[in-house]
């Protein structure tokens, strides 16, 4: 259903959610996967959204509904799926389809058409394809899944609503991502929202702010705090960034005495730079401070107030 896209695929979600609710779709659609793997399956979620009369893209919810029960089935006349077979997409697959769809809909009020692959259609079958877009069916709604847009007629692009789909993250078990996700998160929803949203953003931020106050001490106080705390900017925030901090100058640790990297290993050129500049000593008052300071972010204490304070008494390391 389309909500397990929810996480992955948020701004998308949320422009098809939104026209769902105020039940106003465009007659054609562009997923522009930008190397996303799930675009057909994200497509089917939607059709099946457009074409139960309930909205929805669940059957376990709409179980009396005979257009969900037929889509499921793979066995639903007015949802079209239109591929390449070969090399191409070729004309005569989009004249099949006019064919098909130039009686009106028996059994709702609508019909889909997606085209997988779009940019695989040849010119006389992107031409026959443009007609069909020009003047839109009552009724008869295309979504194209593309990874490469460009490749796809500017007259096409022009009559769709293009939807840009994110990158999918790639990262395996072992990556810093997933690691880090699953020491900071005491659930399953906190640990998908740190792997598919923020967790990256979260860590080159720390990343980045710590190479800095190594290299430059206190300039970080006027150059860097502010757009720190805008990256962390309330309290569960900031005691994060906290707990990142600590497991960052731990794996510097690990990186001095020679052991093997246990969160930043993503990272390893930044952490054998800081690694450099530290002893084992320093590292470990370091994060004792780090420690230390974090017990106050709960009482509220002003934040900006919290960092220079930071700042400084890591720079009498
Ligand atoms: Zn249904």
């Amino acid at each position: 259903m389309l909500d397990d896209y929810k996480l992955e695929q948020p701004i998308v979600y949320k422009v098809l959610t939104n026209s769902l609710k105020i039940n106003k779709y465009s007659h054609a659609y562009l997923f522009e996967l930008n190397g996303y793997n799930k675009g057909l399956d994200f497509a089917l979620a939607f059709a099946k959204i457009l074409l139960c009369p309930n909205h929805y893209s669940n059957n376990l919810k709409c179980k009396d509904c005979n257009q969900c029960h037929n889509i499921d089935k793979n066995n639903y006349i007015e949802l079209k799926i239109i591929d390449s077979s070969g090399q191409w997409i070729k004309k005569e697959q989009l004249e099949e389809l006019q064919r098909d769809f130039s009686t009106k809909s028996i059994l709702g009020n609508k019909k889909v058409y997606i085209i997988n692959n779009a940019e695989k259609l040849n010119s006389s079958a992107s031409n026959s394809l443009l007609k069909f877009l020009e003047e839109p069916p009552e009724g008869i709604y295309a979504i194209l899944v593309t990874n490469n847009m460009y490749q796809l007629l500017n007259t096409i692009i022009s009559r769709c609503q293009v939807l840009s789909f994110k990158k999918n993250i790639i990262c395996n078990d072992d990556s810093s991502l997933k690691k880090i996700a699953k020491y900071i998160s005491s659930d399953e929803d906190t640990y998908d929202d740190f792997v598919n949203i923020n967790g990256v953003k979260y860590i080159d931020e720390i990343v980045e702010y710590i190479l800095f106050f190594e290299q430059h001490d206190y300039e970080s106080i006027i150059y860097k705090n502010k757009d720190f705390l805008q990256c962390f900017d309330d309290r569960k925030k900031l005691a994060l960034a906290f707990e990142l901090f600590v497991l960052y100058y731990k794996d510097v640790l690990n990186e001095i005495l020679g052991l093997k990297l246990q969160y930043f290993n993503d990272y390893s050129d930044s952490i054998n730079k800081v690694s450099e500049k530290n002893s084992l000593e320093s590292i470990s008052k370091k994060i004792k401070i780090i420690v230390d300071l974090s017990m106050n972010i709960k009482y509220n204490l002003n934040s900006n107030l919290l960092m220079d304070n930071l700042i400084i008494k890591l720079c009498g390391v």
